[in-house]
């Protein structure tokens, strides 16, 4: 599909006009982006289900584009993995995540992990794993406080490649954690096989547990499935105080969610810190 969308441009028809000049003018905003400082990293805290205590924090990818705003990743990082632009934005992703829970160690005297989100496209890039490593190394931060999060996307192209860089990643002592777990109709096989320490519960599940009995039977059953693997679990998307309970309950592990903190830029995530220290 992919050298068919070069071809594409040069025979479109009036309707894929606009719709591919849209693109185009996106991508070459997408590719001066990241000289011109537009991106920035929100924070948004993971906590013990029991305590409410900070365990992690996840990094979230925002563009602040002078023409279009805001952008949140679901509009540009399809196009950034598309067009290749995901490796050059997710090396600085991982470095700027990296640096961020090194200063938190500092501030706080604790470990922080801190979960950076992989694309497949990045994940299959030669220099990934090297480029880890090389993150960690340069920023001193211990590998077992780095978690990357990649979805069974990628875990169902079912490559040798795909398996031999989970296995360097893990025995480098990263963590790796299954994102969006229950949407990619994926068979669990892999769960087995492949390394992975943690699996983060879609929120389409968290978010009608207290309503529909067949997302809290499928909450309790991934929890309990995951335990018995020796994996953790999170829960995503978690906004309201009766999930938390039902959570606390089922023994899920951590949780993540509006409940808690939106994700936050790091001023403001800084200040959440430390009045969560307190
Ligand atoms: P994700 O990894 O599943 O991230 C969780 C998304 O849920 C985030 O959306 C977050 O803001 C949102 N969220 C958190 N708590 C709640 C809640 O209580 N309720 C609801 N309704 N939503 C909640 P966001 O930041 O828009 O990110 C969307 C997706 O973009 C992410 O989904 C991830 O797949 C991707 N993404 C974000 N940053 C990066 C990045 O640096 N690299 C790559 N490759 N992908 C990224
Ligand atoms: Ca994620
Ligand atoms: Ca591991
Ligand atoms: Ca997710």
């Amino acid at each position: 599909a992919k050298s068919k969308g070069k071809s594409a441009y040069a025979h479109f028809t009036p309707e894929m006009t606009e719709v591919s000049q849209d693109r185009l003018q996106m991508e070459s905003r997408l590719r001066r982006a990241l000289e011109l400082k537009e991106l920035e990293l929100n924070f948004q805290p993971i906590v013990h289900t029991d305590s409410g205590n900070l365990c992690a924090v996840e990094a979230l990818l925002r563009w602040r584009n002078p023409a279009m705003g805001l952008v949140m990743p679901d509009r540009f990082i399809p196009l950034a993995e598309d067009t290749g632009l995901i490796i050059p934005i997710g090396e600085w992703v991982l470095e700027q995540a990296c640096q961020a829970a090194v200063r938190w160690k500092a501030v706080t005297g604790r470990d922080i992990g801190i979960s950076v989100n992989v694309s497949p496209r990045q994940f299959r890039d030669p220099g990934f794993p090297d480029a880890v490593m090389r993150t960690l190394a340069d920023c001193g931060l211990a590998p077992a406080l780095l978690e990357l999060e990649v979805t069974e996307r990628l875990i169902l192209d079912n490559s040798i490649e795909t398996a031999e860089i989970l296995r360097r990643l893990d025995r480098a002592g990263v963590r790796l954690s299954v994102d969006d777990f229950g949407t990619g109709y994926s068979a669990l096989s892999y769960l087995k096989s492949y390394p992975f320490d943690t699996l983060k519960i879609d929120k389409s599940f968290v978010q009608d547990v207290m309503k529909e009995p067949e997302d809290a039977s499928l909450v309790k059953a991934i929890i309990n499935m995951a335990h018995s693997l020796g994996l953790r679990v999170i829960a995503e998307g978690v906004e309201e105080e009766a999930q938390t309970h039902f959570l606390k309950q089922e023994g899920c592990d951590f949780s993540q969610g509006y409940f808690y903190s939106r994700p936050l830029p790091h001023q403001k995530f800084e200040e959440w810190l430390e009045s969560n220290e307190r």
